[in-house]
């Protein structure tokens, strides 16, 4: 099996592993009890949180554990406008995760005005399109980090800072970015998001463990009433093995951020130039590539993630080119997994593309630090075979 989709989601590493077993075998008492065999479980709970903030440039105490993004992004955009009862206006983006989106559509039923901010044919946000949304009115804008379909950056330092200006809480959905690309929201440098979203399986934690950072006296109520675990932001029992998990992966992205880069964009350039074709070189040394006719990137060709290219394939529908890639034991997606069983297309290219049937003929590839060059080389091969047999 050759995985090209993990912007799904990422293997569990082997010290991932090793870190979280522990708490489902000899230690597994509650960390709320008031005896050692509970009560030391605090300690592993507070690593994992110091490692978590380490990766974004955070204080440990601003960090909550959550059990996945989705909680996360809606937990963020409910505190928000909790603490502006009397704001009825959200701004943020067409091409957001669903669980942004489906939110926002839902809070739309109870009377918020909701601004789904367009892209261009890149996937880009204009800035100025940001400043004319905003209003009085606004109680929260959502716009994310890293595009989860085509990699494309928004540029957040910018969005936050236009959002302070105006006096208007900012979350940010950096869950695409985790582990990809420096996140720093400290107060002196970094992006002052006032909340931002994390989940532990795009960085090789398990699914099912997420964080949510909120910037101290952004306002803040509980998504989830119940116990006083974390700090009574969040009741529940925390799920100690999984946290223990989130924390080491986490210290692996930040130690391994630079080699990331290194290691990924390689691949995910000959992946595209592959298929895409590319020019041959100005000095006339070499020859180009062909590539497979009647492709297209979709995405800016700099601003995004290092690992992704989301590529339309002209008059080729895209669950038959899956179906293909599958049998030959490629992993790909036409868009989010979270939406994968839907009918939908792509909402992200159709934003980016409307007039077109891009969104029902893309497929988006993401590597990861497990894949070669040499899966790479399968993969073009593979793609270049499906496509002829669909066209034939
Ligand atoms: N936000 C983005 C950008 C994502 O890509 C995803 C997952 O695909 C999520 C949020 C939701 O994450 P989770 O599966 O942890 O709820």
């Amino acid at each position: 099996m050759i995985c090209l989709d993990h912007n799904a989601t990422t293997p569990v590493l082997p010290e991932v592993y090793e870190a979280m077993l522990p708490y489902f075998t000899e230690q597994w008492g509650n960390p709320s009890s008031s005896y050692k065999f509970g009560a030391k479980l605090k300690t592993v709970i507070e690593t994992a949180r110091a490692q978590v903030a380490e990766l974004i440039g955070a204080q440990s105490r601003d960090v909550i554990f959550t059990s996945c993004a989705t909680e996360s992004n809606n937990a963020a955009i409910q505190a928000a406008l909790k603490a502006n009862p009397g704001k009825r206006h959200i701004g943020t983006s067409a091409v957001e995760h669903s669980s942004v989106l489906n939110y926002c559509m839902t809070l739309e039923k109870e009377g918020y005005r909701v601004t789904y901010l367009p892209v261009d044919r890149e996937g880009l946000l204009k800035l100025a399109d940001l400043q004319n949304a905003v209003t009085d009115e606004t109680a929260v804008v959502s716009l994310m980090w890293a595009n989860n379909e085509t990699g494309v950056l928004f540029p957040v330092k910018e969005i936050a800072e236009i959002c302070r200006a105006r006096g208007v809480l900012y979350h940010c959905d950096a869950v695409q970015a985790a582990g990809k690309v420096t996140i720093d929201v400290s107060r002196d440098s970094g992006m002052q998001a006032d909340y931002l979203s994390l989940t532990g399986h795009k960085f090789h934690a398990p699914k099912g463990i997420g964080a949510l950072y909120v910037r101290r006296k952004s306002p803040f109520s509980p998504y989830l009433y119940g116990g006083h675990q974390e700090r009574g932001w969040r009741g529940g029992t925390e799920n100690v093995a999984l946290i223990a998990g989130m924390g080491k992966a986490a210290e692996f992205a930040r130690k391994h951020l630079p080699d990331y880069e290194k290691k990924v964009r390689p691949m995910r350039d000959a992946l595209e130039e592959g298929i895409l074709g590319y020019p041959r070189p100005s000095d006339g040394r070499g020859a180009g590539g062909e590539g497979i006719p009647n492709t297209e990137l979709n995405g800016h060709k700099t601003q995004r993630l290092a690992n992704a290219t989301n590529i339309t394939f002209h008059g080729i529908e895209s669950e038959a080119l899956l179906i293909l890639l599958d049998q030959e034991a490629i992993c790909a997606s036409s868009g989010s997994a979270c939406l994968a069983d839907s009918d939908e297309s792509s909402h992200v290219v159709n934003a980016m593309k409307p007039e077109s049937a891009a969104s029902r003929q893309m497929i988006r590839f993401s590597l990861g630090l497990e894949n070669t060059l040499e899966d790479v080389d399968t993969a073009v091969a593979a793609v270049q075979r499906a496509v002829k047999a669909l066209q034939s």
